[in-house]
């Protein structure tokens, strides 16, 4: 059993069994008629996949991803991206009005989002600018949650938009300090582009531990919109009472299953070593700018940079028909732009456009 998971699930949702949708019944027979469905497919659907509804964890892909991310298919719940995951563990973990959720800003908007909406109190505890780049404090997040009382504390890793990609150590010690009182989300959106080891080797040693991963980043697949939550099976459990009846519509689920395949997986692999490339050469080219006044180092597939003038950097990209994140309105980055890492090309543009920009200041 999730000590955590007993202690921190919604009170008033401990036995809520959520929506038993006709799909979710474990029956079996040739005539369905338990759905209220159309017994004739639509003229628009040749193949006729659409005419019953999807099942609401569709089995084959579930094992497909819990293959991929290395855990039992009981320790992950798909969903509409990781966006519906941070909204389900907020609905699932913290009190309306009265829940509070631990963030890192400048950090990735949704966690603030879901919690604004879901009327969860917000505790930051802001990155610290230092010579190693926008780093999170851990241990002042862990004093934060316990002093606030939080369920949920957000750890983005690769950050976004800081690129710093965390200790595991840190995270394990952190979980381990809070367990049984809050739990730890890892937001994993990046980390195929870091090279490095998931926060999914903690989940077996720390039941308030959840990872985020997602198929819109490096498997190019935002438009579908899947996302992952991978924790412990109760944690899991009481998600999937949260979460609306069919998440996934089919045709989502046959894209995400074609993206999925050995030969996808091998070319989508061999892609991050060209991001890897064409980072290094767009690192070095902005930090060679002399209107850059600093560029963090990064383990996802985008560079936060700091300029001199921001508007105008900002402007001369536009006119080059080039268009980056505006930071500005971030606290701590009043002189910043995210810039995605694309193609080499495209990363030769960013750099002419800001090129051509300076020329014409100096002239
Ligand atoms: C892009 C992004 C996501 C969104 O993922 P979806 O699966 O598309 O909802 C989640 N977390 C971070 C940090 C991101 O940058």
């Amino acid at each position: 059993m999730s000590a955590t998971v007993n202690a921190l699930l919604r009170e008033d949702l401990r036995d809520f069994g959520g929506y038993k949708s006709a799909r979710s019944e474990a029956l079996s027979g040739s005539i369905w008629l338990n759905a209220n469905e159309s017994a004739w497919a639509n003229p628009g659907d040749a193949d006729g996949r659409l005419r019953r509804y999807p099942q609401p964890q569709p089995e084959v892909l579930c094992a497909r991803l819990a293959a991929l991310y290395g855990v039992a298919p009981a320790q992950l719940l798909v969903g509409r991206g990781s966006d519906e995951g941070i909204d389900l563990l907020l609905r699932a973990f913290c009190m309306p009005g009265r829940g509070a959720i631990v963030i890192a800003p400048p950090v990735f908007g949704m966690y603030a989002v879901c919690a604004r909406l879901h009327g969860a109190r917000i505790i930051d505890v802001p990155l610290r600018d230092g010579e190693a780049g926008l780093r999170a404090n851990l241990p002042a997040m862990g004093d934060a949650a316990l002093d606030g009382n939080a369920s949920l504390l957000f750890l983005c890793s690769p950050g976004n938009p800081s690129g710093e990609l965390l200790e595991l150590d840190a995270i394990a010690q952190l979980a381990q300090r809070l367990r049984g009182r809050c739990l730890i989300i890892v937001d994993e959106a990046y980390l195929e582009y870091a090279d490095a080891a998931s926060a999914i080797s903690l989940l077996a040693d720390h039941d308030n531990i959840a990872v985020l991963r997602t198929l819109s980043k490096a498997h190019a697949l935002a438009a579908a919109r899947v996302g992952c939550v991978l924790g412990n099976p109760q944690l899991i459990a009481a998600l999937r009472r949260v979460q609306a009846p069919y998440p996934l519509p089919q045709p989502v689920v046959d894209a995400a299953l074609a993206a999925l395949t050995p030969r996808a997986l091998v070319l989508t692999r061999s892609r991050m070593e060209a991001v890897h490339e064409a980072r290094a050469r767009l690192l070095d080219g902005l930090r060679a700018l002399p209107g850059v006044r600093r560029v963090y180092p990064s383990a996802g597939n985008f560079l936060l940079a700091r300029f001199t003038d921001a508007d105008a950097a900002f402007a001369a990209l536009l006119a080059a028909g080039v268009v980056v994140r505006d930071m500005r309105a971030m606290a701590q980055l009043g002189d910043a732009l995210r810039i995605t890492v694309g193609s080499m090309e495209e990363c030769r543009r960013v750099l002419a456009a800001l090129e051509v920009a300076r020329t014409e200041a100096a002239a």
